[in-house]
């Protein structure tokens, strides 16, 4: 069922860390072992990723933000089944007065974090290089279209059954005590809100519409937002 509810409840997979297990969900994709549950868990919810490959890499170049997906831009000029994506993810959560090792996060909250994360793959997935230039452009030259895309990341995942992670990382990052108020107001006002979330699943009960289709095609007036911000900031 595509775009139908189902919340699946979480499939933990027992192994020990170290364990290689032979899993269908891991076909071409490079997960670190301390994570491994969680990525195998998120992924589950995503069948058509099943071939796509995706490294999932710890990295501390990320500025002010726990993970991000981007597709290898080397990989974009070769043939679609080669394109490659990486979720950078951050070793370490930086708090205030603090550092957590992202691993000791609740496994709930990262699940739904990396479902987000796969969301932005799966909107990658239907552009072609041309459009995942544009989107890379826009996402830098606009706030409206950063909040569009992350709204975007955000509904993919619910839409695929993930409304109570996606809820758990809310939940996390908005009443984390340790978290800075300018962090958690950017994550209030770019992301889909727990209310959103609940609406999203409401409408999705209502209808298979896809939602996300309505959001992509408004798109266009993107354009008119950038010329209305260029013209305010002036
Ligand atoms: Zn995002």
């Amino acid at each position: 069922m595509r775009f139908g509810v189902e919340f699946a409840p979480y499939k933990r997979i027992h192994t020990s860390r170290n364990m290689i297990i032979k899993d269908t969900e891991t076909i071409d994709k490079e997960i670190p072992n301390v994570i491994r549950n969680e990525v195998i868990s998120a992924l589950a919810h995503y069948p058509e990723l099943k071939t796509t490959r995706i490294r999932f890499k710890f990295t501390r170049s990320l500025k002010g933000s726990i993970m991000a997906a981007r597709p290898q831009v080397s990989t974009l000029f070769g043939t679609r089944k080669n394109r490659t994506y990486d979720i950078l993810i951050n070793p370490v959560f930086k708090l205030q007065n603090s550092i957590e090792p992202i691993h000791q996060v609740d496994s709930k909250v990262l699940i739904g974090w990396i479902g987000h994360e796969l969301g932005h793959i799966m909107d990658y997935e239907q552009r072609s290089t041309f459009g995942i230039a544009r989107f890379g452009l826009l996402y830098w030259l606009s706030k409206t279209y950063i909040r569009k895309a992350e709204r975007v990341a955000d509904t993919f995942a619910v839409h695929r059954g993930m409304a109570p992670y996606i809820l758990a990382t809310k939940d996390f990052i908005l009443s984390h005590s340790g978290l800075s108020q300018k962090y958690k107001d950017k994550i209030a006002r770019l992301y889909l809100s727990p209310d959103d979330i609940v609406q999203v699943v409401e409408e999705m009960q209502q209808s298979n519409a896809s939602d996300k289709d309505d959001i992509l095609a408004e798109e266009k007036d993107i354009t008119t937002n950038i010329e209305q911000e260029e013209q305010q900031s002036r």
